[in-house]
């Protein structure tokens, strides 16, 4: 059920860029696993899957420790300044940083354990009040302050869209959030690499495909309904 859920998805991923005339090999899946149990994880991986998202400090944590081999695991959920060190080193990439505050607890935590910590910047493009993440004007200013760290480096862009019916209603903060994204690029910042675009989840990751998304994360329509008991 999983594996075929998977290549359902990687189908639907091949559509879109077709129409789009992007190769698919630009497109990174992100297996959304939080809330589901590791034996899913690793029938995943068996078949090939390498990058999973997670929201949660602990349960990241534990899947980390019980894991048969190693994988790529993402930081997508919100992050507690004071719950930084426990996964630094842990993840490959935390997409979640909305704040200063945020990027410095997380230079501190990387320079101790002398490593560069690959971030994304969180972005509420649709200006969501429930949502964490910054202000589109919000991030050339954060990107001046956060690139001169030596152990923190920005990767790109990500953004949660707002929970739709229909996915063409979100397009428009696609196209907003790559139009940032190719901005930011073409100021070629030192010590910044924007080659991650991550938008695009279940509902709506064939439209953030077609809008410019290098990375998509996707829980539900691989590992089905969550339950959060
Ligand atoms: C839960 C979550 C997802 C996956 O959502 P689905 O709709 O299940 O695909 C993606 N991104 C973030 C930030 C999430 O919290």
């Amino acid at each position: 059920m999983l594996t075929d859920n998977l290549r359902t998805v990687k189908d639907k991923i091949e559509a879109a860029c077709r129409r789009c005339g992007r190769d698919p090999s630009e497109v990174t899946l992100v297996a959304v696993s939080k809330t589901k149990p590791l034996e899913d994880v690793e029938i995943l991986l068996a078949a090939g899957q390498m990058d999973f998202g997670e929201n949660y400090v602990q349960e990241i944590i534990d899947k980390v420790e019980h894991i048969s081999r190693p994988v790529n695991w993402h930081m997508i959920g919100h992050l507690q300044t004071n719950k930084v060190r426990q996964i630094m080193g842990k993840v490959s990439l935390i997409q979640s940083v909305d704040s200063l505050h945020l990027a410095e607890r997380i230079e501190k935590e990387a320079a101790k354990k002398d490593l560069v910590c690959r971030i994304l910047l969180q972005v509420n493009v649709a200006g969501e009040e429930t949502k964490f993440g910054l202000s589109p004007r919000e991030v050339p200013d954060l990107i001046e302050k956060i690139s001169p760290m030596p152990h923190v480096r920005i990767a790109g862009l990500m953004t949660s869209a707002p929970f739709v019916e229909n996915p063409e209603e979100n397009r428009c903060y696609f196209r907003k959030l790559h139009d940032l994204f190719i901005d930011i690029r073409e100021k070629n910042i030192d010590n910044v690499d924007m080659d991650i675009l991550s938008m695009g989840m279940t509902n709506d990751y064939e439209v953030a495909i077609e809008e410019g998304a290098t990375m998509i994360r996707v829980g539900t329509a691989i590992f089905g309904a969550r339950n959060y008991g």
